[in-house]
């Protein structure tokens, strides 16, 4: 078997001359892909875990917000703060809205 692009002589179960890069008929057969195509797959590979870490990323500030976002409640007779989600203050029992 030789190089259809160098002439180089290959061996022939060669799937790539490894002179100059250049696929072989029997690589095209066994349905190899180019190099490049693994970079082409790699770089997906890589853009996609990119996205997923934005992704998280986005998540994760999403969830710091909401938690910057749920104020304290000021009870209405004595002005002690109370959690967000609480009826009644805890200081005075003042039921809060
Ligand atoms: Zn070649
Ligand atoms: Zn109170």
């Amino acid at each position: 078997m030789f190089c259809s692009n160098c002439g180089e002589k290959l061996p022939e179960n060669a799937y790539f001359c490894f002179k100059c890069g250049v696929i072989t008929s029997h690589g095209v057969e066994a349905g190899a892909a180019y190099p490049w195509r693994w970079d082409k797959e790699v770089q997906k590979a890589l853009s996609t875990a990119a996205q997923e870490v934005e992704k998280a990323f986005n998540n994760l500030r999403e969830n710091i917000n909401q938690s910057i976002k749920r104020e304290t409640v000021s009870c209405p007779q004595c002005g002690e703060k109370n959690q967000p989600d609480s009826t009644f203050c805890h200081n005075c029992g003042k039921k809060l809205n």
